[in-house]
């Protein structure tokens, strides 16, 4: 009886829903999106701040500079004129980066041991820039509404004031120190994110082999788990998927 209750939510939410589907850049994939790019874009900026209230922000060092001035790169072939772009880093172990909507990039100091070089760097944040392009948190946000059965009927519109949401946007963006730079997006957001990122950085002019010795890297010395697989490709799938993409562009 549940499961038909929620089905018919699910059918009725999807017809409200049918007019306005999106579609991914670079890939076209069609997308399920419940909010708005402006309660998006308000939720990124509300949990950006209160991420930098919380944390040690590293400023005027070689690797913060390091930082900005390869994110701006990339941000400018990401070509978004609605994005605020900004940069930093951020005092953390974790190996963990994150762009939240609107272009606030979050760089971990403890990703730096992996990123040996600056194309390296240009790899993780272009990667985390794709995610946020493609409107993956977002998705998932949607997502898990519609999971949840929350009353996206009578209440569309999401308040940063609402906890609810902020926990399943923060969640969804990976924020948190616990959700490692794998961690927070499906397999299938994962891929297209690596495929973005390697379009960007391509069109940034960064050497794309050095994308697959970030994954390695990534990959060394870390128990990838049965439940990891379950969720995300594992490092040999995910290089084999960058090493087509680079073909790809070579072969343009
Ligand atoms: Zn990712």
């Amino acid at each position: 009886m549940k499961t038909l209750k929620k089905s018919i939510l699910f059918l009725i939410v999807i017809s409200i829903f049918v007019g306005c589907t999106h579609k991914a850049p670079y890939t076209n994939r069609d997308q399920l999106i419940l909010i708005s790019q402006e309660e998006e874009l308000a939720l990124g900026e509300s949990s950006y701040k209160k991420t930098l209230t919380e944390s040690k922000v590293i400023k005027n060092t070689k690797d913060s500079n390091k930082v900005k001035q390869i994110g701006e790169k990339i941000a400018k072939v990401a070509n978004q004129k609605d994005y605020k772009w900004e940069f930093n880093l951020i005092e953390n172990e974790a190996k963990n980066a994150f762009c939240l909507p609107g272009g606030k990039v979050v760089v971990y100091t403890g990703i730096l041991k992996v990123a040996k070089n600056d194309d390296q760097l240009a790899t993780v944040i272009s990667h985390e820039i794709a995610h946020a392009l493609a409107r993956h948190g977002a998705e998932r946000v949607s997502a898990s509404m519609l999971s949840q059965g929350i009353q996206v009927l009578g209440n569309i519109a999401l308040s940063t004031q609402a906890p609810q949401y902020s926990k399943t946007f923060n969640i969804a963006y990976g924020l948190g120190s616990q959700y490692g730079v794998l961690m927070p997006y499906g397999r299938m957001q994962e891929s297209e994110a690596d495929e973005i990122g390697i379009y960007l950085m391509h069109k940034a002019g960064y050497n794309l082999n050095e994308a697959l010795k970030f994954w390695e890297n990534m990959s060394e010395g870390k128990k990838e788990s049965i439940e990891f697989f379950s969720t995300h490709p594992n490092s040999t799938t995910r290089i084999e998927n960058i090493k087509n993409i680079i073909k790809k562009i070579q072969n343009k």
